[in-house]
Order: structure tokens, then C-alpha cells, then sequence
């Protein structure tokens, strides 16, 4: 008997001509996230099998996959020679396993798919016999076939793959297949979760944030890089870009109006990534601002910020209530990094009376009465790269 992960993907079904590419992009995902387990994959009508990961190592080969987008969801299944009392051998096997974890009675069913046409029976038949061994050999097991507690499956292709668990994945299309963009990541809850989002409709993430040594301290730059590399669980390696924000910050807050100075920052940090992005050949800008969670993400100031850059910027937690975004970080893991109480470059200096309505002419005039040039020039050179995996 061989254990292999038979793998389902979903909206890839969708693709047409295309999906040859978009199955072709998960497959190297897969594998990517399997590095090191030496797994074999191979494509196969509208599945994928994981074959070669040894005992041991299936756990964990089993865990890494659910955070690969694109796939649906995956079942350990054993894949046995197709003679019928092997695969009657094979099913009793994991059904033993199964209900040690559940004792006392239980409801079942048999799914049987058939690809094979040529094997001896069909797939009702194979449903009929085989849920006939079961009965036999475990008598705590009575049928039911509308909502069976454990559901026995047994496939008929090449071979036979009998599974009796399906675990859910993390859906989505497979990353890279939708082109790259710049995550601005802050050490707070809500942008490590946009990117989530973004990676999870196919995107390649490269991240940009603003650090303000000293008023932001090393260990706050540490929350970053770690979370970061939360997301990249998912999302794959993403290329860090940290920019030292000090000066600009400070000459904002000398030279500009109080209540303007989070808009403005707000503005030349969207500059600032915008440029980066394009280096690195992202076409988009992705953020984590909601509608009205502060000040600074009013529909105005929205509006002010868009302005600075001429990408499209994703905001994809912008109908989200902070309650949402925290549900989402707790399950992909970074919430608890989040909420470790370092300081972020944007609650260093914050206005006492922000501008809730800002006004576009006004804050163009605002940034143009300074001469951002050099600093931002300043900063782009100072800029220090990570690879984060
Ligand atoms: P978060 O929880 O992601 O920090 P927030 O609700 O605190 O978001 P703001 O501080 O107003 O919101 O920031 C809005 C968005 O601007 C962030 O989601 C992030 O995309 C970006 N941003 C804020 N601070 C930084 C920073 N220091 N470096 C890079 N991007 C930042
Ligand atoms: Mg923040």
C-alpha cells in the first residue's frame, strides 16, 4: 500500500484554454511548498497526486498544503492494486483507524467513483459490496445516506484510492498567476491580512514599510520582518523593502500644517512604494485601510491618499469591521504577532485633531510647499532589501 495526497482545486475548473497554465502554476506552488519531503506530483483529470512523502512525513506535508491557494481541499488516501479484496483490506484498515477516534455506534456510506470503465463492477455495485464488508466486519456501523458521520471513498483509476477524510484548503487561485504587487505592511492587524487576501486571488507579494529609527525601535522592525513571514506561509517568498522614513516624518511635522501631517505621510509613503513597485515590476499597491476605521481612511482622505500614485491601490478590507479583520488574522496566524505592543512610525506623532475631510487642493499645496526630492531620494538609497521565505 502506498499513502498518497489526492488533491483538489477549484476555481481553476473555470479557466478554459488556460487552465493547462493555471494547473501547471499550482503543481510549482505544490512542490515549492513541499521543498525538502521530496514529494512526486503528478496531474490527472482534475486532480493532483502527491505521491513519495514518506509516513512520517505526512503530517506536516498534509499541513503545508492547506495554505497553498488554489487548493479546495485534500484527502490522505491509501492507493492500493485494484483487486477487489485489497481494496476491501485497505477500506476495513482506515475505517479501523477511523473509529477508534469515535467509539460507539456510527453512520456511514460508500462513494465509489469509477474512471476505470473497465473494472468489473460499477460504481452502485462497489457502493453495495463494499459497504456490505464493512456492515460485516464492524457491527457498530449502520448506514446512512443522507448525512453519514464518516464517508468511505474509494476511487477506481489507475489504481484504487480509498480515503475516508477530506481536509479544507485554502482556496483562492494559485499565487503568481494573477501578476505582482507591493504590500505597504505596518506592524498592525490589518495589512498583513490584506496581503493574505491579495496573494489569495493569485498575486505575488512584494512588501514595502516605512520604519522611523529611532522613535521606532529595533524590535518593532523584528514584528515586521515576522510578520511578513507569516504571510509568506501563503503567499510565498516576498521580497521586504525597509525604508527609513525618519526624515521625511520629521520635516513633515516641522514644516506642515498639525492636522495635515497624517495625510501627508500617508502620501509620500504611497509614493514612495509606488516607485519601489514599479522596480520591481509590481503593477498594483495594496493596503489595509478600511472605510472609517480612522481618520486618515475617511472616503476624503481615501480620496487624498489615491491621488499621490497613479496605480490601481487594493484595498481589499475596505467593507470590513475591525472584528472581521481580527477573525481572519486569528485564523492565518498573525493576529497574535499583531497585537505585540511596538510602536509604528504612524502613532509616533499623532495630530490632535486630524482633518476628517481633507481637502485635495489643500494638501496638494501642502506637500508642494516642501521639497520632498532629495529625501525621497535619500530614502530609496537607503532602502535595505530582505528575502523573506
Ligand atoms: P494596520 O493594522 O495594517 O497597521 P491601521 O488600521 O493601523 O492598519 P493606518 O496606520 O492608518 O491603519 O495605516 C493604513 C495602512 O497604511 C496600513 O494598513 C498599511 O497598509 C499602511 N501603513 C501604515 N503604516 C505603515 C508603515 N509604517 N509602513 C508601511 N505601510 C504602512
Ligand atoms: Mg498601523
Amino acid at each position: 500500500m502506498e499513502k498518497v495526497l489526492l488533491v483538489r482545486y477549484t476555481e481553476i475548473h473555470l479557466k478554459g484554454l488556460n487552465r493547462p497554465y493555471f494547473e501547471r502554476a499550482l503543481a510549482d506552488n505544490m512542490k515549492r511548498a513541499l521543498r525538502g519531503l521530496e514529494p512526486k506530483i503528478e496531474r490527472e483529470h482534475g486532480r493532483i497526486y502527491v505521491r513519495g512523502i514518506s509516513e512520517e512525513n505526512f503530517p506536516e506535508a498534509q499541513e503545508r498544503l492547506t495554505r497553498v491557494f488554489g487548493i479546495h481541499s485534500l484527502s490522505p488516501a491509501s492507493a492500493v492494486d485494484k483487486d477487489w479484496e485489497t481494496v476491501v483490506q485497505a477500506a476495513a484498515e482506515l475505517m479501523e483507524k477511523e473509529l477508534e477516534s469515535r467509539p460507539g455506534k456510527a453512520t456511514f456510506k460508500v462513494l465509489a467513483r469509477r474512471s476505470d470503465k473497465h473494472y468489473f463492477m460499477n460504481s452502485d455495485e462497489i457502493n453495495r459490496e463494499l459497504g456490505g464488508r464493512m456492515l460485516e466486519r464492524f457491527p457498530q456501523l449502520s448506514v446512512d445516506v443522507h448525512k453519514p458521520e464518516i464517508k468511505l471513498s474509494v476511487e477506481i483509476r489507475d489504481m484504487a484510492y480509498v480515503y475516508c477524510s477530506e481536509i479544507p484548503g485554502a482556496n483562492g487561485m494559485p499565487t503568481g498567476t494573477a501578476g505582482k504587487a507591493s504590500l505597504l505592511i505596518s506592524g498592525g492587524i490589518d495589512s498583513p491580512v490584506a496581503g493574505y487576501m491579495m496573494a489569495k486571488r493569485g498575486l505575488t507579494l512584494s512588501a514595502v514599510h516605512f520604519y522611523s529609527y529611532p522613535y521606532t525601535s529595533e524590535r518593532a522592525r523584528d514584528k515586521v520582518v515576522e510578520l511578513t513571514r507569516l504571510v509568506s506561509r501563503y503567499a510565498g517568498e516576498i521580497r521586504l523593502h525597509l525604508v527609513p522614513f525618519t526624515d521625511i516624518q520629521m520635516t513633515i511635522y516641522e514644516k506642515c500644517p498639525e492636522k495635515e501631517t497624517t495625510i501627508l505621510m500617508r502620501r509620500l509613503m504611497m509614493r514612495i512604494a509606488e516607485t519601489i513597485a514599479r522596480e520591481e515590476g509590481a503593477q498594483a499597491l495594496i493596503t489595509g485601510e478600511s472605510l472609517g476605521q480612522v481618520a486618515s481612511q475617511t472616503l476624503e482622505a481615501l480620496a487624498v491618499t489615491n491621488d499621490a500614485v497613479s496605480m490601481p491601490v487594493f484595498r481589499p478590507l475596505i467593507g470590513f469591521d475591525k472584528d472581521e479583520i481580527m477573525d481572519v488574522a486569528r485564523r492565518i496566524g498573525t493576529y497574535e504577532t499583531s497585537i505585540l505592543p511596538y510602536e509604528d512610525c504612524c502613532t509616533v506623532f499623532v495630530p490632535k485633531h486630524p482633518v476628517t475631510r481633507p481637502k485635495l487642493d489643500e494638501l496638494r499645496a501642502s506637500e508642494a510647499a516642501v521639497d520632498f526630492t532629495e529625501m525621497i531620494e535619500k530614502a530609496l538609497e537607503n532602502t535595505e532589501v530582505m528575502v523573506i521565505k
